[in-house]
């Protein structure tokens, strides 16, 4: 599904180098739950902007069934994201003045379906998220586990063959952390490849089928 080949990201921030990626190879299989922790500042987030095709590495090589991520250009890129890849963000990156319903609609504007369509799946899935009576709340009138559960619908909604999630429960309690470890069992269990980074040592360590640690821009792995 995916084949990463001594992926290294260097920032160069006044005359200083942050070689926040430096060296990572591993392939991801198709219906593989691959679960990442580490240290702040490991790596983690780049290395998802990375797979997601948000970001460019400064070299190696990423190998989807499109093609290498790499050697593609922002719009093929954007492309690989609107129809693979479900991205949740650390800090959701929800759009505040837009109600849920809006926000999960987004998630589908470069997939190609019509309003009523993208309405119709933007209500199913936050249903499905447990969010059917809060359609209509903006970002601001939502818990945090709950705009949390707005991001991954936002994510899902396309249906995508992978899902990359980015320290979703850092700041959440155990009973909205557990729920969505159920999701992620659950969507996994369905088929969906998924990339998980996480704080939280507890969770997905059982549901994974791997666990990666990252550190200083690398991959260590974890002995199961
Ligand atoms: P993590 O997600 O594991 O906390 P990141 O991938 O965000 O780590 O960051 C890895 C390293 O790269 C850190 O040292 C961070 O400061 C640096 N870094 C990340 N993004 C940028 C950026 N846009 N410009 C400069 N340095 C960055
Ligand atoms: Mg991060």
């Amino acid at each position: 599904m995916l084949r990463i080949r001594d992926l290294r990201r260097v920032y160069r921030i006044g005359g200083q180098e942050v070689r926040a990626l430096d060296g990572v190879s591993l392939e991801i299989r198709e219906g593989e739950y691959l679960r990442i922790v580490g240290a702040s500042g490991s790596g983690k987030s780049t290395l998802l902007n990375l797979l997601g095709g948000i970001d460019r590495p400064t070299s190696g090589g990423i190998i989807t069934p499109i093609g290498d991520l790499t050697l593609l250009g922002r719009h093929e890129r954007s492309r690989w994201r609107a129809l693979h890849v479900g991205m949740v963000f650390q800090t959701f990156n929800l759009i505040p003045h837009r109600t849920a319903l809006q926000n999960v609609e987004l998630g589908l504007l470069f997939a190609g379906f019509e309003r009523a369509e993208r309405l119709r799946r933007a209500r199913e899935t936050l249903t499905g998220l447990g969010l059917g009576d809060r359609l209509d709340h903006r970002p601001s009138a939502l818990s945090g586990g709950e705009q949390q559960r707005v991001a991954l619908a936002r994510a899902l909604v396309k249906r995508p063959r992978i899902l990359l999630a980015d320290e979703l429960t850092g700041n959440l309690d155990e009973e909205n952390s557990a729920s969505i470890a159920r999701t992620f069992a659950d969507l996994n269990r369905q088929g969906m490849t998924i990339v998980l980074v996480t704080h939280d040592h507890a969770l997905a360590a059982a549901d994974a089928d791997r666990s990666a640690r990252m550190s200083y821009g690398r991959i260590v792995w974890e002995s199961a």
